[in-house]
């Protein structure tokens, strides 16, 4: 079943003019089919680098929106729309303006795991790897409110001493790992070292010996000494650090961090969203344009 499901997903490829996009925390399946496997952000720039005239987004909700957002003139199939991120869906534009009014001058960042909406009502989008750099690089004489992860916020504002209102908000899948997931695996691989992404909680991140982006733990993998290497994110990257480094030899944090949403997306669903072209990603053109000026100034620092 799987094969010629795979090879019908090929000759639509190819008839479509369609470039499959697979983020790093899909099902093994999947990533072996795209074209392309990165970060939400990395996926979407390579795939508006492309002369393709369809993007097929492996991956969640917001995800599928930053590549219409970058590429408008194509079209964006998201294999299944129940592909949700509740971290995104943690605060909607609404809230977000009743938030601002609370400060008055004050700069949103905004993490692209954000809506569209919520990325067009803020003034900087930043990513897991650059929000460090983004955080620096604002204003610093007004107040600063990042949205939507508590601890992604938490993990810049710390790194860089600046002071931020943080948006509640978190990934259900990162805070299922906990410190005392790490201690047992540092104690069973006691000569190995500990990633974790900074989606984390702040007690993990400290107890780790880095906290990266994904492409930031791939980046890592490669250039890593030690034989075993303890990763504490989504576990669908496991797939890709084992393919692309397979003299180490990579185990999680714990085997809960996985990501439901992430993993709705299976071959079948690829197929069937190609064939009928569905389910499509649209975005008011209005909310388009503010969305990509928020991502454009981030691109520019
Ligand atoms: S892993 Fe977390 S941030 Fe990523 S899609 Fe799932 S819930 Fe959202």
């Amino acid at each position: 079943m799987s094969h010629k499901t795979i090879e019908q997903i090929g000759k639509l490829r190819k008839s479509l003019k369609a470039v499959i996009l697979a983020h790093n925390y899909q099902r093994s399946e999947v990533q072996d089919i795209a074209d392309f496997t990165g970060d939400s952000l990395e996926l979407s720039r390579k795939a508006a680098g492309t002369d393709a005239e369809v993007i097929v987004f492996c991956g969640v909700h917001f995800m599928a929106e930053t590549a219409k957002i970058l590429s408008p003139e194509k079209t964006v199939l998201l294999p299944d729309k129940k592909a949700g991120c509740p971290m995104a869906d943690m605060i909607t534009l609404e809230q977000l303006e009743k938030e601002k009014a609370k400060y008055p001058g004050v700069q949103v960042v905004c993490y692209v795991n954000s809506t569209a909406a919520v990325k067009a009502g803020s003034d900087i989008c930043c990513t897991s790897a650059n929000a460090v750099r983004v955080v620096e690089r604002v204003k610093k004489n007004r107040p600063i409110l990042f949205v939507p992860d508590q601890y992604l916020g938490h993990y810049a504002m710390a790194r860089t001493g600046i002071e931020m209102h943080l948006w509640p908000g978190y990934c259900p899948t990162h805070v299922k790992i906990e410190v005392a997931d790490v201690r047992r695996q540092k104690t069973r691989y006691p000569d190995s070292k500990v990633v974790v992404h900074p989606e984390c909680r702040p007690d993990v991140i400290d107890e780790a010996d880095e906290a990266l982006s994904t492409s930031g733990i791939i980046r890592y993998a490669r250039s890593y000494q030690g034989r075993t290497l303890i990763v504490g994110t989504e576990n669908g990257i496991l797939h890709r650090l084992r393919k692309e480094n397979p003299a180490v030899e990579y185990v999680p944090v714990t085997q809960r961090s996985i990501c439901p949403n992430m993993k709705r997306i299976t071959l079948e669903k690829v197929l069937w969203s190609m064939e009928k072209m569905q389910p499509r990603i649209e975005i008011p053109e209005t909310i388009r344009q503010r969305a990509l000026a928020a991502v454009e100034r981030m691109l520019e620092l």
